[in-house]
């Protein structure tokens, strides 16, 4: 029988914010949710994508036509423009499953953005990071949406246990219940984002409500699970900063019984991301979130005796 195969994007070592001690991060590809602000674009789809990076291109330099004549479809043509030679029409691309620029490429100006694994390479990954981790570590699994890939998770994540890793997850939870309890039982810690209260904004903001994560995040808090959750909430000044809004997730996780979130500044760093994939970026203008107002949606926290750690300021 053949192994279940994922597409994941990366995965980092040395990770000391995400999750407790040292730990490895794995990429998973795939989102429901299409945040405005997203900081991992090239992980929203489950598809391989190409990513062009211009510094890298020797098209001017050494006159290199390479990825040209290698597409098969005709999708890379000159743009007589210095400053952007190459045009990709990537409705092409969509339908490609050769990739033959990237490997045209040897300047790694086109590159992939995903690499689809067994379960069992995936974990030879891990497994030669664990000797880094010390005590404490483990692994944790992001994205995109690590549920948009369930059943590869849950191989992966039943293979760490047996081998007695320590398990993370961060997640929108935007997934069905039954699959998030599920998955639950491989699971020591979690990360579940919440954006914002209002299911209307969070829908503006994201593309979908808010109600099943909602609904998943109480689910989760009154089960019998005994790990660690930690909401995390992206601070986007403008759009969840409002005391009403920070107000109603207090009362909200207070009400559940919830009492640690991570809050996290919005940044700008995946604005060359959004350049290699040719997406635009609805934020690419939009300021870093200010540290008064970090300050005033943990004090508000504070004040409903959540434990609130700002950024990368945590334990965990
Ligand atoms: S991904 Fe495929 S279609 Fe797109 S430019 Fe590369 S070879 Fe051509
Ligand atoms: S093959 Fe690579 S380096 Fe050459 S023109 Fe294409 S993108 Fe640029």
């Amino acid at each position: 029988m053949q192994e279940k195969k994922g597409l994941v994007f990366d995965v980092q070592g040395y990770s000391v914010h995400d999750g407790p001690g040292c730990r490895s991060l794995v990429f998973l590809s795939g989102c429901p949710l299409r945040c405005e602000w997203c900081a991992n674009p090239e992980g929203q789809v489950i598809k391989q994508q190409v990513m062009y990076q211009l510094k890298k291109c020797k098209y001017e330099e050494h006159n290199c036509r390479r990825c040209i004549s290698a597409c098969p479809y005709n999708a890379i043509s000159e743009s007589g423009d210095s400053e952007k030679p190459l045009l990709l029409d990537r409705t092409k691309c969509r339908e490609c499953t050769t990739y033959d620029c990237t490997k045209a490429c040897i300047h790694e100006s086109l590159e992939l953005s995903g690499e689809w694994m067994t379960v069992s390479e995936l974990m030879a990954v891990i497994d030669r990071d664990r000797r880094f981790w010390g005590d404490g570590g483990g692994v944790t699994f992001t994205g995109g949406e690590p549920f948009m890939q369930k059943e590869f998770l849950t191989a992966v994540l039943k293979r760490c246990k047996e081998a007695f890793i320590h398990t993370a997850i961060e997640t929108s939870a935007h997934v069905d219940t039954a699959s998030f309890l599920k998955a639950f039982q491989y699971l020591d810690f979690a990360f579940t984002d919440l954006k914002h209260m209002d299911p209307e904004k969070h829908r503006e903001g994201t593309g979908v409500n808010n109600k099943l994560i909602l609904k998943n995040i109480a689910a989760l808090a009154a089960s019998d699970w005994p790990g660690i959750l930690v909401i995390r909430i992206p601070i986007i000044e403008g759009y969840n900063d409002s005391d009403e809004n920070i107000t109603a997730t207090a009362e909200f996780l207070n009400k559940i019984g919830l009492d640690i979130v991570n809050i996290l500044p919005f940044h700008r760093m995946a604005d060359s991301k959004y350049n290699q994939l040719g997406m635009s970026y609805k934020y690419a203008e939009h300021e870093e979130t200010p540290d008064e107002i970090m300050k005033r949606v943990q004090k508000i926290f504070l004040d409903h005796e959540i434990g609130c750690f700002v950024g990368s300021n945590t334990p965990f």
